[in-house]
């Protein structure tokens, strides 16, 4: 029998784990620190985009093979170290994903109100480490940091009114704060222009179709419509959208407002933040910005920065800093020991990115195990744990789970998820 470890059960581990299942002799354990599956497809997609999250079911169908086990609500580097499980198994796999975000490196970042897309994003999709953000949304003026699709998420979230929340599985504590937002006016900042922007055109397109607000789009910001033709189709189609806010006459109670060439330097406040310093920017040659000089303010109570994430570090398993993910060749970090998702990759493409990356290190894992080496694998850690007092979750108890949070669901919502770790082993009753 051969042991595989797959750490992270989101959809880097599951498409991992689901290359691994086709071979004969084989037990894969997914890992996770939290008791529920699915990672990012549950705390990060966001929660009006259910047909994005039903991609969970393939997940499914994998961890209910005969040779894969959900191993929830157990916590590498607390309730078992990597090299234990190095010992333990034949290969090990970190699909940890990226759940850190990028610091948002200028004065004034630490000032209440300025939160990561990480912390925003977990709030409003009940991630049990920011179901206490309680953001501030008691001023107009919000500024969202970047332009890539998470700022889009960020933007519509926040833009949206009660009833276009209907179907989504919105969390509770964001439902009944968004509706008592007196969010009004959102600049989302982009440090470069409308060509460099890195927001998928199906993403862009929501929002023109908002109730209640309308995107905006400075005609000053746009190049001459023939350069679009140089662009690669999808892009070549996002960019159609802005173009398309930038004639937008319709004036609704909120605005939101792409404003390009337009970097954060500074972030001013008191008790908390008050107002974003941005410079103008202009593009170099090689299409990086720099500053102009030219400085103008924007009120904000609250800001979200949208720039990108990071795979947080495991001591003794190398790092590349500058990318903010697992040093490794192609998968490969150490001997027994891989990477796959954005653990590997960086926090790029979209969630089907993950498909050909978790077969190909799932290949290259049986490659590399041959007929196993006869380890202790799922045994061996069961007995470790079981020495530890740490019983963990399974995916029959997530199920359970996930029925409670079901039958909790009203008005034609999929869910109401539980967004502590104490609920959701309440429901298990421990
Ligand atoms: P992203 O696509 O990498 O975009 C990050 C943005 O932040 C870029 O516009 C970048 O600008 C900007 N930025 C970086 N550092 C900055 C700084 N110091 N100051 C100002 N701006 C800065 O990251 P993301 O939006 O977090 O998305 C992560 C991945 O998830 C992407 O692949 C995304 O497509 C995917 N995703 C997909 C969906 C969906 O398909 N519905 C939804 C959410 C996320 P520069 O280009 O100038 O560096």
């Amino acid at each position: 029998m051969r042991h595989v470890a797959i750490v992270g059960s989101g959809p880097a581990g599951y498409y991992t784990a689901e290359t691994l299942q086709k071979a004969d002799d084989i037990a894969v354990d997914v890992i996770d620190r939290l008791p529920v599956p699915y990672g990012l497809i549950r705390t990060g997609v966001a929660p009006d985009h259910q047909s994005i999250k039903a991609v969970s079911r393939r997940y499914e169908g994998t961890a209910l093979t005969d040779n894969v086990r959900f191993v929830g609500h157990v916590s590498v580097g607390t309730d078992v170290t990597i090299d234990e499980l190095v010992e333990l198994y034949d290969a090990v796999i970190l699909a940890t994903g990226a759940p850190n975000d990028r610091p948002l490196d200028i004065p004034g970042a630490h000032l209440p109100g300025v939160i990561g897309s990480a912390a925003f994003v977990g709030w409003y999709n009940g991630h049990p480490d920011f179901a206490d953000l309680d953001p501030p949304l008691d001023a107009p003026g919000v500024v969202v940091i970047g332009n890539g699709n998470v700022a889009l998420d960020v933007a519509r979230i926040l833009a949206k009114t009660p009833d276009e929340f209907a179907g989504s599985d919105i969390v509770a504590h964001a439902r009944d704060a968004l509706a008592g937002s007196a969010v009004r006016h959102i600049q989302i900042l982009g440090r470069r222009g409308p060509h460099q922007i890195a927001m998928t055109p199906k993403e862009l397109g929501e929002l023109g179709h908002l109730e209640r607000a309308s995107p905006r789009v400075d005609p000053a910001d746009l190049p001459p419509e023939g350069d679009d033709a140089l662009l690669e189709p999808g892009m070549r189609k996002s960019v159609t959208h802005l173009r398309s806010f930038s004639a937008n006459p319709v004036a609704k109670p909120v605005t939101i407002d792409f404003d390009f060439f337009a970097m954060p330097v500074a972030i001013e406040g008191d008790d908390r933040v008050r107002r974003v310093i941005v410079e103008r920017t202009t593009l170099d040659a090689d299409l990086t910005s720099h500053g102009t000089g030219e400085t103008y303010a924007l009120d904000a109570g609250l800001v979200v920065s949208c720039i990108g994430y990071q795979t947080p570090p495991i001591p003794g398993v190398p790092y590349e800093h500058g990318r903010g993910r697992f040093a490794s060749d192609e998968g490969r970090i150490l001997p027994g020991l891989y990477a796959v998702g954005w653990a590997r990759r960086g926090p790029s493409g979209t969630i089907g990115t993950n498909k050909p990356d978790g077969a190909r290190i799932g290949e290259m894992v049986l490659e590399d195990i041959g007929r196993g080496a006869g380890k202790a694998g799922r045994p061996g850690l069961d007995a470790l744990l079981a020495s530890r007092n740490v019983t963990p979750v399974t995916f029959r108890d997530w199920r359970r789970i996930e029925e409670a949070e079901v039958a909790a669901a009203l008005d034609g919502r999929p869910r109401e998820k539980f967004t502590s770790v104490e609920a959701m082993l309440a429901a298990l009753g421990r």
